[in-house]
């Protein structure tokens, strides 16, 4: 993800970075479109997040025993996903990353159901766990690559990679392996080959297809959890801001987070239904275990991350972010050249190419080359973006109206670049 290699030249090494700016090694500064792919949602070194951090840190790194903090956490990630009564969890545990969350919550679901199979979407990224690399987004789609070596074939048998937003393959996938699927893990709106937008509905119509079927929906929040809204994309689409008809009434069996609910240090969790938390070790037989689960400082950024994070923040990010699409939109209206912007609450990507992307072979058909000499233009002006046409482009409250400016106004040069 880190890597130039789909843009050219070599990664810039940052020594720091604060509010909406990272600063090189070299000491040149850059308006910071990545937000450390996600979890700067305030902006970068936070004052009172990183008071927190230090004062957590004057108390112990890591005690391996059970804090106040983490039930606080727990709690408060809880209450965020209770939208008008409606509530999508009831029992959390902390993990370190994302891809442990998705991986608990895949063993869970095999734990709960005792059957073999797992349902992805081409193009979806939740992490690097063996059996979730199959036509994974991300870096994966970024070098091009059907998946990874070193998973043995058995392995990989056992996830079945569908068409995402396409409801007729869930189907099918269902009719032909009955009694089989434990799970479908879906990102809750696809943002890592570009944005992928789920079809109103989709998300709804999972959790019913899954009921139906004995599976448990696992919805991936890693991304959007916190970042697109208060209560994430299943919030959203709780309080009636997305997912047309339906979207107001279904819940997941588990939800994984990341990113943003650590704040920036290494902390991601998985939240759901007690019946099945509970089937975790130490009460029940699913193992799940980690010397670094829930540290204090990590921990300490989380809550104050999530303390922070009101209703004005999120109001800032969506402007910030609809500023940006609108100024991308005219640089190349202006040169009559067709672009495609995806967009999920404030998260968006650019797509070289005519029409709606829906999933990854829509992603992939477009002239991603272009992307290349935009974002060198871009990064000689000052500006970092993701170093990949397959990320989401990220913002932060923490993006002023100045930020933003300095964004537009670096805009035309590059979309000239693009498309000579
Ligand atoms: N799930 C989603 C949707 C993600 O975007 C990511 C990371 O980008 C992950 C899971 C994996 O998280 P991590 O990189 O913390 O292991």
């Amino acid at each position: 993800m880190r890597a130039y290699g789909s843009v050219g030249g070599t990664p810039r090494f940052v020594s720091r970075a604060a509010g909406a700016h990272v600063t090189d090694v070299a000491g040149r500064s850059y308006v910071d479109l990545v937000c450390s792919w996600g979890p700067a949602l305030l902006g970068h070194a936070h004052p009172e997040v990183v008071a927190a951090v230090q004062e957590a840190a004057s108390r112990g790194l890591s005690f391996g025993a059970p804090t106040h903090g983490e039930t606080e956490l727990a709690e408060a990630i809880v209450a965020r996903l209770d939208v008008g009564g409606r509530r999508a969890l009831e029992r959390v545990r902390l993990v370190s990353t994302g891809t442990e969350a998705t991986m608990t919550a895949i063993r869970l679901a095999r734990g709960a159901t005792d059957r073999p199979l797992v349902v992805k979407f081409a193009g979806h990224y939740h992490g690097h766990s063996d059996g979730l690399l199959a036509e994974a987004g991300s870096g994966v789609a970024t070098q091009g690559l059907p998946g990874s070596a070193g998973i043995p074939a058995e392995v990989a048998a056992q996830t079945l990679v569908l068409p995402y937003n396409d409801l007729g393959a869930v189907d099918a996938a269902f009719a032909a392996h009955p009694g089989r699927i434990a799970a479908v893990i879906t990102e809750a709106a696809g943002a890592n080959a570009g944005v992928l937008r789920p079809r109103d509905g989709f998300n709804a119509a999972l959790a019913a297809r899954t009921r139906e079927h004995g599976a448990l929906l696992i919805l991936d929040e890693v991304l959007t959890g916190f970042r697109v809204g208060p209560a994430g994309w299943w919030g959203r689409e709780a309080a009636g801001l997305e997912g047309g008809e339906g979207a107001t009434s279904w819940t997941p069996d588990l939800v994984t987070f990341g990113k943003v609910v650590g704040g920036g240090m290494p902390l991601a969790a998985i939240g759901g239904r007690r019946d099945v938390m509970e089937l975790l070790a130490p009460l029940g037989p699913v193992y799940q275990a980690g010397t670094l689960s829930g540290n204090p400082l990590a921990v300490a950024a989380g809550l104050a991350t999530l303390r922070l994070a009101d209703d004005a923040v999120y109001a800032r990010v969506d402007a910030a972010s609809g500023a940006v699409q609108a100024g991308l939109a005219d640089a190349f209206a202006a040169l009559g050249h067709p672009v495609t912007i995806s967009r999920a609450g404030s998260l968006f990507s650019l797509a070289f190419r005519d029409g709606v992307v829906r999933d990854y072979d829509d992603a992939r058909d477009q002239d991603g080359w272009r992307y290349r000499a935009f974002f060198a233009s871009m990064l000689e002006q000052g500006i970092s973006l993701p170093p990949s046409v397959f990320e989401a482009w990220f913002l932060s409250a923490a993006h002023d109206d100045a930020t933003i400016d300095t964004i537009l106004a670096a805009l035309p040069r590059a979309a000239r670049a693009a498309v000579e």
